[in-house]
C-alpha cells in the first residue's frame, strides 16, 4: 500500500489517489524526472517541517527527555534517526535548504541547484544557479491546488519566494527573531488550511556562532528552541492534526559547521511524527537506505537519511508525485507510515 494510501486510511478520508508516475531510478544524482503531475492534495493532510538550524543531534540526548519535553516527544512516538545525513558538499544553511525544499545536491554540474552562497542576495533565483527551470516542494503542491507557507529568522530565504513566487503563498521573516516566526507560524496553522508550512527556526545556530556549538549557551537555545516547538505541536494539534518533519539544515561543533569532512556538522537529526507514521527507527523501516555509522558518504548509490529527503516525502504524504528534477528520495520510498 503506498504511503499517501495509508495516510488518507488513518485520516479516515475517501481515497481520491491519482496515479503518479514513479521515477525510475534509484540513483540519486542520475535522475532527471519529467513528471507530468496531475494529483490534487489529498484533502484533510498537512505537513508542517521544522528546520533547526544547527542542530547537532548530540543535543537532544546530551539534554534529554526532562530538558527536551517536544523533541523527545517527536523521537519517542515518531519514525526516528538521529543519523541522517547534510548534502555531501557544504554544511551550510542556504545550500542545504535549497536542497531541503528542492530535493537536489548542491553540484550544479551534477545535476544540482547550483546554490552555494549563504547570504541574502536581492537577485538571485535557484534556477538561476542552476541554470535551467528548477522545481520545488512550493511548485508541487501549488500546482496540485494546494497552498504553502514559509516562515524564516533568516532573510536569505526570501530567495525560495522569488524563485517560486506562486509557490510560496505567505512568506514570513522576522530576522533572529525565533518567538516572532514562532507565533507568526502557530497563528497560521490554526487559521489556516495550507498544506505544506516550513519553519526555520535559528536560535540554536546563532547561540552555537556567538559561544560555541554544544556550548552551555547553545545548548540553553536548544532547550528555548524545544518550547517553540511544543508552541508549534500545539497549533498543529489543535487545529490542524498533520504531520510534522523536524530535521536540520547542518550540525555544529565548536566554533563552527563549516567543516564538511567533520562528523559534528554533516549529522543531523530527522524525525517525522502524526498521525498513521509508525514508530521506530528509521533505517529498520526503510531496507533501501543505508546507515551510514560515522562515515560521509558520497551522493551517488545507496544513501544515508538525508535533508534532501524532505521535499518527496513531503509530496509523498500529500499524494503527490516527485519534485521534477529532484535527485533525493525520488521514488518515494522513504517509508514513515505504519501498515
Ligand atoms: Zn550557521
Amino acid at each position: 500500500m503506498p504511503a499517501r494510501a495509508r495516510l488518507v486510511a488513518s485520516f479516515l478520508v475517501v481515497p481520491l489517489l491519482a496515479l503518479v508516475p514513479a521515477a525510475t531510478t534509484t540513483h540519486p544524482s542520475a535522475s532527471r524526472t519529467a513528471v507530468e503531475e496531475t494529483a490534487a492534495v489529498t484533502p484533510g493532510v498537512r505537513v508542517l517541517a521544522v528546520s533547526i538550524d544547527g542542530l547537532n543531534p548530540t543535543a537532544l540526548t546530551r539534554l534529554g527527555r526532562t530538558a527536551l519535553p517536544h523533541f523527545w516527544r517527536l523521537l519517542d512516538e515518531g519514525a526516528t534517526t538521529l543519523n541522517a545525513r547534510t548534502q555531501y558538499e557544504l554544511t551550510k544553511t542556504l545550500p542545504n535548504h535549497t536542497s531541503m525544499v528542492t530535493g537536489r545536491r548542491i553540484a550544479r554540474r551534477a545535476g544540482g541547484h547550483g546554490v552555494r552562497w549563504n547570504y541574502e542576495r536581492g537577485a538571485a533565483t535557484v534556477q538561476k544557479a542552476a541554470g535551467e527551470p528548477v522545481h520545488s516542494v512550493f511548485s508541487v503542491v501549488r500546482r496540485a491546488g494546494g497552498s504553502s507557507a514559509l516562515f524564516s529568522t533568516k532573510g536569505k530565504f526570501r530567495l525560495f519566494k522569488r524563485s517560486w513566487p506562486a509557490g510560496v503563498d505567505r512568506i514570513f521573516v522576522r530576522e533572529q527573531d525565533d518567538l516572532a516566526v514562532t507565533k507568526a507560524a502557530a497563528a497560521d496553522l490554526v487559521a489556516r488550511r495550507r498544506a505544506f508550512t516550513f519553519v526555520h527556526l535559528g536560535l540554536a545556530d546563532q547561540a552555537g556562532h556567538a559561544h560555541g556549538f554544544m556550548s552551555p549557551a547553545y545548548l540553553r537555545a536548544v532547550d528555548r528552541a524545544d518550547a517553540l516547538l511544543g508552541r508549534l505541536l500545539r497549533a498543529i494539534g489543535r487545529k490542524v492534526g498533520g504531520v510534522v518533519v523536524l530535521t536540520a539544515d547542518h550540525g555544529g561543533l565548536g566554533p563552527s559547521h563549516f567543516q564538511v569532512a567533520q562528523l559534528g556538522d554533516y549529522r543531523i537529526p530527522f524525525v517525522v511524527w502524526g498521525p498513521g507514521v509508525q514508530h521506530g527507527d528509521l533505517y529498520a523501516m526503510n531496507p533501501t537506505y543505508a546507515n551510514p555509522r560515522r562515515t560521509r558518504p558520497r551522493p551517488v548509490g545507496r544513501q544515508p537519511v538525508r535533508n534532501g529527503d524532505l521535499p518527496n516525502l513531503v509530496t509523498d504524504l500529500l499524494g503527490l508525485g516527485p519534485v521534477p528534477g529532484s535527485q533525493f528520495n525520488v521514488r518515494q520510498r522513504l517509508r514513515v507510515l505504519a501498515d
